[in-house]
């Protein structure tokens, strides 16, 4: 890429798999032009250099007579590899002082330690991926259920890429006739049909516009369904809390030997993950009706995609439960009103409580709580999610997608209120210009350390 200051000369070394984990075997990673010389020079077995492209070497590294480990290396000779550049993985024993030891080594022999993201951010530069694809890489290291798997998944594969070229090129071509016209300016031809490019240019908007709506959906399967649980003190909230997170910790430590690094609010309900906001502070989302404290619970709701509503009848009558209603739906947010210790309710009791049309559970005696993982996948509307569509899920896209679109709203605009080539031209290029950002055909230093500076060092 012509328009980045990287250097890809040298050989980056660094630990690929977590470091202090009791897993048994460590990779240490190692790319650049010098990667095989390099490990070679550490490596007894045999001669590294005379090995074919993805073979697997068993062998000793050594520091002078010294044996560090004994260790399998994966050889990868450029151009085929993640980096494209020769690359090399050693696995060793998963020790800490042993892998300081081979990459210091390494250091020692001529490669320097890798910048975060370095590995894929060569990946790039080297054509083996676009940026989208890139990011989507990261995405997938952090993906956490089915959904956001997916999602990554399909866009490291290129699924949105491969979109975005179709309509580059049929917009570069117009772009180009555009150009043309500029230099028999004096002749006043049209090179460019108007009406075909303004029929190109509405059907790259409904497409434009269809992948910036499918960054609400896109962006809840990454990140998560924020939720809020609401509703007085006392009526149960964190007891409902603690039933969704306890099953999911019972599922977890299941698997000998996991460790749940996950953030403690999270619940996955079929492959959806739910983001409880705030829940350390649960005790605080009390009561909307009370006047002290109104506009702190109100903003922390409206962060909220999906509210569940806890009512506690041993507390409110079920006038008093309507009562409540109309200060949570003034919030335009989709509530699930939840009737909590209907374990304390006969069938008579409970039946004056239909009118709210509510789910019973009991939170404490784990009762109806099924139910209502059902009802909150209703309620996001994720039911019949199909994540074989291509879905935007990244702040950084969507807004590159919008100022394409503002930009196409000016060519269309140019082609009605006629305008010079020239103004046509530079708000097709702009277009062109903001497209490309996504997939990095343009990028900046800037940008790219933004990007990689946020992934892992060793990825
Ligand atoms: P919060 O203030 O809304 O978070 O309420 P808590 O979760 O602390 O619950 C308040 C009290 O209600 C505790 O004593 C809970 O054990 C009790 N509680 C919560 N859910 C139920 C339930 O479903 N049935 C019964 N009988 N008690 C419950």
């Amino acid at each position: 890429m012509s328009n980045t200051g990287y250097i890809t000369e040298d050989t980056i070394v660094a630990l690929a798999t977590s470091s202090g984990t009791n897993g048994a075997i460590a990779v240490i990673r190692v790319s650049g032009q010098n990667a095989i010389k390099i490990t070679n020079e550490i490596f007894k077995g045999k001669n590294l250099l005379q090995q074919a492209s993805h073979t697997i070497h068993f062998g000793t590294i050594r520091d002078g007579e010294e044996i560090i480990d004994e260790v399998l290396v994966s050889l990868f000779v450029a151009p085929n590899s993640y980096t494209r550049e020769n690359s090399v993985e050693i696995s060793t024993h998963n020790s800490k002082y042993i892998i300081e030891r081979v990459v210091n080594l390494l250091i020692k022999k001529g490669a320097r330690a890798a910048r975060p993201g370095e590995f894929t951010l060569r990946a790039f530069l080297n054509g083996g991926m676009d940026l989208s694809q890139a990011e989507a890489v990261a995405d997938l290291i952090a993906s956490n259920s089915a959904a956001s798997h997916q999602v990554a998944m399909q866009q490291m594969r290129g699924g949105f890429s491969n979109q975005l070229k179709s309509l580059r090129e049929d917009l570069i071509h117009f772009a180009s006739l555009i150009e043309l016209e500029l230099d028999f300016s004096e002749e006043d031809v049209e090179f460019a049909n108007r009406d075909q490019l303004k029929n190109l240019i509405n059907k790259i908007q409904v497409i434009v516009q269809k992948l910036v709506q499918s960054f609400e959906q896109g962006n809840v399967l990454k990140n998560g369904v924020p939720v809020v649980i609401a509703g007085k003190p006392n009526v149960g909230k964190s007891t409902l809390l603690n039933a969704f997170l306890n099953e999911e910790r019972a599922i977890v430590s299941d698997i000998a030997g996991t460790t749940r690094d996950t953030i403690e609010d999270e619940i996955n309900i079929h492959g959806v993950t739910f983001r409880f906001i705030d829940t350390a502070g649960i005790r605080e989302t009390a009561d909307v009706i009370e006047a002290k404290g109104v506009e702190r619970t109100r903003e922390k709701m409206k962060q909220a995609r999906l509210i569940i509503y806890l009512f506690d009848p041993t507390q409110d009558k079920v006038e008093e439960v309507q009562a409540q209603l109309p200060e949570i739906e003034r919030l335009q947010i989709p509530f699930v009103t939840i009737i909590n210790k209907s374990d304390l309710l006969s069938e008579a009791q409970k039946e004056v409580y239909n009118v709210l049309n509510p789910l019973y559970i009991s939170a404490k005696e784990q009762i109806g709580v099924e139910e209502l993982k059902d009802e909150l996948i209703n309620r996001v509307q994720l039911g019949n999610l199909n994540t074989d569509d291509v879905m935007v899920t990244n702040i950084r896209h969507v807004e590159a997608l919008q100022k394409t679109a503002d930009s196409l709203d000016r060519v269309i605009y140019g082609i009605d209120n006629p305008v010079t080539s020239d103004f046509l031209a530079m708000d097709i290029r702009q277009a062109l210009y903001h497209l490309g950002e996504i997939t990095g055909s343009v990028s900046t230093d800037d940008l790219l350390d933004n990007i990689f500076s946020k992934f892992c060092i060793g990825k």
